[in-house]
């Protein structure tokens, strides 16, 4: 069992699902105001190993869109206000790239692990793709309606889980970070 530094359900069964081990959540009050990923991968990590004393993984991840210099970035949780949907996420992006023609954006994803003899490690996947115009599909969650990866023509939420795995930025990170493990045992 894995402690994992989040209460986001979707991002623990993505988790589950493509280390095939059982993970537990573990709420965490730390502000992400670090200015990378990593750095806000990090603090969350120790934060839940403070907290439970077992070694610990944290994801922080978001959308980076070309026209938008990056953003939302790091801020991409909080983009929609408090307590955002799925809906309300797209709707904002959509509204905000109504006048864009370049629609790159891509998916960007660091995992940290914290153990308790002080180590730390991060690893990074990152999906390329773009914005399309409107929401599609019912699956996933967050900006996954808006997205479709690069040589695709579904949205991730159009897609499998099984599919999205295979090709998200969590998947790639989360892979690396098995072949991590592998190596330092
Ligand atoms: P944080 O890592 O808790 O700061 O939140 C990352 C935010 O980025 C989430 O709330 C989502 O809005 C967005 N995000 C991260 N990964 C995904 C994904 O796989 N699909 C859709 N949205 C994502």
């Amino acid at each position: 069992m894995i402690v994992v530094a989040t209460t986001n359900k979707h991002k623990l069964r993505e988790i589950e699902q493509i280390l095939k081990v059982r993970v537990k959540g573990q709420a965490i009050r730390v502000k992400e105001d670090q200015k990378t990923f990593e750095g806000n991968a990090i603090k969350k990590a120790k934060a839940a190993l403070k907290k439970t004393g077992q070694t610990s993984l944290a994801d922080d991840s978001g959308l980076e869109v070309k026209c938008l210099d990056g953003k939302p970035g790091i801020r991409s949780a909080r983009f929609a206000g408090p307590n955002p949907t799925s809906e309300k996420f797209c709707k904002k992006l959509l509204r905000v790239m109504k006048n864009s023609k370049n629609r790159r954006a891509q998916f960007v994803c660091v995992i940290a692990i914290a153990y308790p003899n002080g180590r730390v490690k991060t690893v990074k996947g990152v999906c390329k793709g773009k914005i399309i115009l409107e929401m599609k599909g019912n699956k996933g969650f967050g900006y996954d309606p808006v997205f479709v990866p690069q040589g695709y023509k579904k949205t991730f939420s159009e897609m499998s889980s099984r599919t999205k795995n295979r090709l998200s930025h969590r998947g790639k990170a989360l892979r690396k970070f098995k072949q991590l493990v592998l190596k330092n045992r």
